[in-house]
């Protein structure tokens, strides 16, 4: 069994970003040369979130909806007390997922025919990183 590490790097023009990241998370397992496994993808930030679902524009608007319906990005919070004023991103992080655990075969994402994987930002304009790490086998028996 082999493993690999690598980090994706984002520093987002808005403070609220939906980023498809698929195609690196397949970069980064091509790079890994491992055939057969899984990949774990992990925002590494608590304000962020990481998910599968469809890329479709119009979904995200209606995730973006139900987000500030449900936890509003003005509020009466008690973290924004100590001078934060992100409490809401940490619940949307809550909401919207921490991480994904992935199937890699023949060297890349097994997906579901709409399955895409989407790095969620929710307090950007600064830097981040989101951890890809793979444990498999790079020859597929
Ligand atoms: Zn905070």
């Amino acid at each position: 069994m082999a493993t690999f590490t690598d980090y994706l790097k984002f520093k987002t023009k808005n403070r609220h970003e939906f980023i498809n990241i698929t195609p690196d998370v397949n970069r980064v397992i091509k790079k890994s040369k491992i055939m057969d496994g899984l990949v774990l993808v992990n925002p590494m930030h608590i304000t962020a979130a990481v998910y599968v679902n469809d890329a479709e524009s119009g979904l995200i608007k209606d995730f973006q909806e139900m987000l500030q319906r449900l936890v509003p990005t003005e509020g009466n919070y008690k973290h924004n007390l100590t001078g934060e004023d992100n409490a809401y991103a940490h619940m949307w992080r809550q909401l919207m997922g921490h991480q994904v655990t992935m199937p890699i075969t023949d060297g890349e994402l097994d997906l579901g025919p709409w399955e895409q994987i989407y790095y969620a930002e929710f307090d950007g304009e600064r830097e981040k990183r989101v951890l890809v790490k793979i444990v498999g086998d790079r020859h597929c028996e």
